[in-house]
């Protein structure tokens, strides 16, 4: 029987052994436990390397990955961080330790329900979760120092190029789902984007509208 804090070294060697060799990544994920985030069956693969079915069919993203894609972001203390796809709330609870604001928006109402129950169980209070439509970004909230959508989409959608602010940086899964997606990091320059691929991943879709159970 290993204890919670063998699983907890075990689980930080893991993710630097993947390449999350940042600094400021890791102390967020050694502060939020992931257990708190996954329910039922699966809670006690919590610690695993690997994706878990949550609810409405969705999955929360492996913990490298979330890993990888935090340390990509290069969140900044005064930033305001748009995540799509709230899922469970994990990866808007890591962000959450390293910005301003983190705003996340799922087209589950269920989901963004039960992640904003986690976030006050932990006393996190700088996350604004609600369901839509994330495809269309936030308007009324842009622009954003970073945005990181965590369900794959065709191309980097248009309406969050258009949301980030200069210099900003958003990280994006992109390909067709159920093939293996290119996760992509997007830099919005004075004049247009830089695009850097940075490593094979494999998401659920992303989809239009708001998701009926
Ligand atoms: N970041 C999550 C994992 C997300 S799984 C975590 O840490 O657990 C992908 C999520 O994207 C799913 O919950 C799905 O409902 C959501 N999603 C897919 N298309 C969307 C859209 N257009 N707008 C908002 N959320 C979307």
């Amino acid at each position: 029987m290993t204890s919670a804090a063998e699983r907890k070294m075990q689980f930080l060697y893991t993710l630097r052994s993947k390449g999350v060799t940042d600094s400021r990544t890791m102390t967020a994920m050694e502060k939020i436990d992931r257990g708190a985030f996954v329910r039922g069956l699966f809670a006690k693969r919590a610690y695993e390397d690997m994706p878990l079915p949550i609810a409405c069919g969705q999955t929360i993203s492996q913990p490298s990955v979330v890993g990888l894609m935090t340390q990509a972001l290069n969140v900044q203390p005064r930033d305001k961080v748009l995540e799509v796809g709230t899922g469970s709330g994990y990866q808007a609870a890591v962000l959450s330790q390293l910005a301003r604001r983190v705003y996340t928006v799922d087209r589950f109402s269920r989901l963004v329900r039960e992640a904003q129950e986690v976030f006050d169980t932990l006393g996190i209070v700088n996350i604004t979760a609600f369901a839509a439509d994330g495809s269309h970004g936030l308007p009324d909230q842009a622009p954003f120092d970073r945005i990181i959508v965590t369900a794959a989409a065709e191309d980097p959608p248009g309406p969050l190029l258009a949301q980030l602010r200069v210099g900003g940086i958003m990280v994006v899964p992109v390909g067709q789902s159920d093939t293996v997606q290119s996760l992509i990091k997007v830099t919005r320059l004075e004049k247009g984007f830089d695009y850097e691929e940075l490593r094979s991943v494999r998401f659920v879709p992303l989809l239009e509208g708001i998701g009926q159970e």
